[in-house]
């Protein structure tokens, strides 16, 4: 294994949680908020993710693009990842409306010691909340969750943005609101994955 150049980008394989085509057998819409689904929510976070980690010099790999047929098989997705030779797997979410209309964040981490590190960086950079966390995948109510078979020795985590409610507008008029969400995260990925 040889060590990439230095002016190799790195390369980050974004998950937008949940989707892809809807109409599409298989299309898994996530949490819903009257019309609203998390998949295209979560869509659109990592599409704004992922132009802020090309600015910065990254090259980014999206699971799927909300676009392109049945669901990608979750395990599918981080093979995918692992296949690439990605150095960072990160699944965007957004979690249920609660019946309070409460602000969620947090970030769940795969086993390896890669994970936790990257999760306690970023807990920070997430949307300020009481009962913000940053858990194992095996605290999830699944235990464990598809980010765990990324490799160990690289960080996989799955974050949990806000409450779907709480997430920036649809379209263009919820670019500066989804900017001002993604690039505190933006800023720790850049600093963390080397
Ligand atoms: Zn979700």
């Amino acid at each position: 294994m040889t060590n990439p150049q230095p002016h190799t980008p790195r390369l980050i394989v974004l998950d937008p949680g949940h989707g892809s085509t809807p109409g599409v057998l298989g299309y898994d819409p996530g949490c819903c908020d009257g019309p609203r689904t998390e998949a295209a929510a979560n869509l659109e976070a990592a599409l704004t993710l992922k132009s802020l980690l090309v600015g910065k010099g990254f090259r980014v790999v999206l699971t799927h693009d909300g676009n392109d047929g049945p669901k990608p098989d979750l395990s599918w997705r981080v093979s995918m990842a692992a296949r690439l030779g990605a150095a960072a797997f990160v699944s965007l979410h957004y979690d249920m409306v609660f019946p309070d209309a409460r602000h969620l964040s947090g970030v769940y981490y795969a086993p390896g010691e890669a994970s936790k590190r990257l999760a306690d960086a970023l807990l920070p950079a997430l949307r300020t909340c009481t009962g913000q966390w940053c858990n194992p995948s095996n605290s999830s109510r699944f235990n464990g969750l598809y980010i765990d078979s990324f490799p160990d020795a690289k960080p996989s985590v799955l974050i949990e943005l806000d409450s779907l409610r709480h997430a920036p507008p649809a379209g263009t008029a919820g670019r500066e609101a989804r900017l001002a969400l993604l690039r505190p995260i933006a800023d720790v990925l850049a600093a963390s994955i080397r």
